[in-house]
């Protein structure tokens, strides 16, 4: 890297990352993330609370990947080829983890995908070693090209109603050798200033409607498949397979999946009675509220209360 700077710093010089304790931990670690990128030029946003997105961050770089990682055109013309700048935008997720025996405890699981492929998950080691921070910026199409790639378990598949406790990988630090890996896989790539590098990549911007596309083929790709785990064969799994991938040809279109929805619908209030129908509808939207609010920030005992609220009224 040509780029002479340090990435990323600590901003806050009387105080160690790692101090924090679980009730602030958030608010701090998102603030360390913000102060490091305006540091290089970005304009960080702090988005309303609990849309699963922490900051979002804008800049202004040349077309033709000419503006450095701590610089912004700002209105200029790109001083190499006086081309005009593009504004950028990205979404980033802050996931914070301290290593445990050099493991960097994290799963994304379904909910968490985007399929705006600006959506960056920025995982941040805030205790690599005692004086030593990581950051990890991966775009959403990035990590989700991870899993189809490479010979590592797929974590969005739906498995056998979790009876087949499928051990998946994770992202581990080798303290020796200072390198991290998923599985076999070197993440060096998107290890601070690499990761940084893509991130400042305009070609999602100048490509957007395409990326979104791809990005989309990838999330399909990855959770309409079984993962037979360790209860059942292969030719199980193939066979589950076969038939999700033919009856998943049948809704392709989004008005095929409402025709379904509403035939679905239908069935039920002829089969079931009124109080179970009622019921039945009352917890969906239950469900949908916790999703849209965000589980993480719900207490789980609170869940627990209006799930058996529900059920109490039956
Ligand atoms: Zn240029």
């Amino acid at each position: 890297m040509s780029e002479d700077f340090v990435f990323p710093i600590n901003p806050f010089e009387d105080v160690k990352p790692s101090d924090f304790n679980k009730l602030n931990k958030k608010h701090v670690t998102e603030d360390f993330v913000e102060e490091n990128f305006k540091k290089l030029g970005w304009e960080v946003y702090k988005p309303f609370s609990d849309t699963g997105i922490d900051r979002i961050i804008c800049k202004t770089v040349c077309p033709k990947g000419h503006t450095k990682l701590n610089e912004t055109l700002n209105g200029k013309k790109c001083p190499k080829c006086n081309s005009t700048g593009v504004e950028i935008r990205r979404f980033l997720q802050v996931k914070t983890r301290e290593l445990k025996n050099n493991i960097f405890g994290f799963t994304l699981k379904s909910k968490d995908i985007r399929i705006d492929p600006r959506h960056i998950y920025l995982l941040y080691s805030d205790n690599t070693s005692k004086d030593k921070q990581d950051f990890f910026i991966i775009p959403v199409k990035e990590y989700l090209k991870f899993f189809i790639d490479n010979d590592c378990n797929n974590p969005f598949a739906p498995t056998s109603f979790r009876k087949g406790n499928n051990k998946l990988n994770s992202l581990r630090y080798n303290p020796e050798t200072d390198e991290w890996f998923w599985g076999d896989v070197d993440w060096d790539g998107f290890r601070n200033k690499n990761g940084l590098k893509n991130l400042q990549n305009p070609s999602v911007d100048l490509d957007l409607d395409n990326q979104i596309i791809k990005t989309r083929e990838y999330a399909d790709a990855l959770q309409r498949e079984f993962s037979k785990g360790r209860s059942y064969s292969e030719e199980v799994e193939d066979s589950i397979n076969d038939e999700l991938k033919e009856k998943l040809s049948l809704y392709s279109s989004p008005e095929e999946i409402l025709e379904l929805r509403k035939k679905v619908e239908k069935k039920l209030k002829e089969t079931c009675d009124k109080i179970t129908f009622e019921s039945m509808k009352k917890y969906f939207e239950f469900i949908k509220t916790i999703e849209a609010i965000g589980e993480d920030e719900v207490n789980e005992e609170e869940i627990k209360e209006e799930i058996n609220k529900l059920e109490d009224e039956d």
